[in-house]
């Protein structure tokens, strides 16, 4: 019995490995590398003294993955498999539509003809486009979402929806993620972004590793404290965590389950850059630039749910402990998984 992790190599998904082998599941992955690393899989191999069976095959490849659902004894999936650049959504919609729709829906045909009906979707916070409040609770109606990136993860969750409600034997576990950061205490695995970073932690580390030159901020006119937007940042050991309480939940037969997982707090683009440089030391040099389209001012979970039902509660203590992880990560892997 084995769970198939889909886009394990990348960085959610190297984590949560990590702590499925440490909670004893055996785990499979498979990933296209896309935008990983196989190197990523064998530093989880060190971190867990376990290997990891590795698939280098593509969600959209039905023949692949009947090959694997033949092969192994798969129970469940985590399905981490996907693009996530918005900026690079908007410019190729296609390419984002049929990955990452298009792939789950070959994932799930494959899936059913094997008979695995339990799956654990990488969802995320942008489905609750701009919300009318904060802390978002996973009542808050979902919104518009401003890229063709949360549109596939708002329809997947739609699309999952319908087809756990056509067949009571499957299990679906939507896990909408706030903002992952830090990494593995390690520092042997972490965040490894091609080209310039969209996100802000991995920019703010490219910054202090001399990789960049300064920080963009962007917007310093919102109505926040400070003017800059506020997110939910929360520790990737924490989301690799909750995946398995979501495992948990699955083995009970769960149904649909919507869960957000986030710390409950929200933390502004300077409080990140204040924190970093406290954990660190190291001075961010950054400068204010124009607000990024599509932004939403303020986002952050309300994360009750996911306690009551699942057991789950981000345990690291703060920002700065994050930042820390961020960047042992980064000072001991310049370059990420690259030479
Ligand atoms: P990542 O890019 O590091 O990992 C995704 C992995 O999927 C990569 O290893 C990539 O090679 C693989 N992949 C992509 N398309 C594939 C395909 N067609 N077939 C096989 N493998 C494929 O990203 P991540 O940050 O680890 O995110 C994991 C999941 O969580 C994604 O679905 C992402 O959309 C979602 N998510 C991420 C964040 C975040 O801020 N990182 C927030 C919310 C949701
Ligand atoms: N951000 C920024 N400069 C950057 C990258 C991000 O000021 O180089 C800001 C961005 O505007 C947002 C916050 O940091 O307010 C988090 O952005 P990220 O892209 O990491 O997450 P998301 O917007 O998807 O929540």
């Amino acid at each position: 019995m084995a769970i198939l992790v889909t886009g394990g190599a990348g960085y959610i998904g190297s984590h949560t490995v990590v702590e499925l082998q440490n909670a004893d599941y055996d785990v499979v992955v498979l990933d296209n590398l896309s935008n990983s690393s196989e190197k990523s899989l064998k530093r989880v191999e060190r971190i867990t003294g376990k290997p990891v069976p590795f698939y280098r095959a593509d969600i959209l490849d039905k023949a692949a993955l009947d090959r694997v659902f033949e092969k192994e004894n798969i129970t469940a999936v985590i399905h981490f498999a996907g693009l996530k650049a918005v900026q690079e959504s908007v410019r190729k919609p296609w390419e984002y539509y049929n990955n990452n729709i298009t792939g789950t829906l070959t994932l799930i045909q494959s899936m059913r003809e094997h008979g695995v009906k339990n799956i654990i979707f990488s969802s995320s916070a942008t489905v609750y486009g701009t919300p009318a409040q904060v802390p978002v609770t996973e009542e808050t109606p979902k919104g518009a979402c401003t890229n063709p990136y949360g549109w596939t993860k708002s329809m997947l969750e739609q699309i999952l929806q319908d087809i756990q409600y056509a067949d009571r034997e499957w299990n679906v576990i939507l896990l909408r993620y706030f903002n992952p950061i830090g990494a593995h205490k390690s520092g042997l695995i972490g965040e490894d972004p091609s080209g310039i970073p969209n996100n802000l932690m991995p920019y703010i580390t490219q910054v202090a590793v001399g990789k960049r030159e300064e920080l963009g901020v962007f917007g310093d006119d919102y109505p926040t404290p400070d003017g800059t937007c506020i997110r939910d940042y929360v520790h990737v050991m924490d989301l690799a965590a909750g995946h398995v309480k979501a495992l948990k939940k699955i083995e009970e037969n769960a149904g649909l389950c919507i869960y957000n997982l986030g710390t409950g707090k929200g933390s502004s683009v300077l409080e990140v850059i204040h924190s970093f440089e406290e954990a660190t030391g190291i001075r961010i040099p950054y400068s204010v630039k124009p607000r990024r389209e599509g932004d939403v001012p303020e986002n952050y979970a309300n994360v009750e749910k996911a306690y009551r039902e699942l057991g789950w509660k981000a345990q690291c203590p703060g920002l700065k402990e994050m930042c820390a992880d961020s960047w042992r990560w980064q000072s001991q892997n310049p370059n990420g998984y690259g030479e």
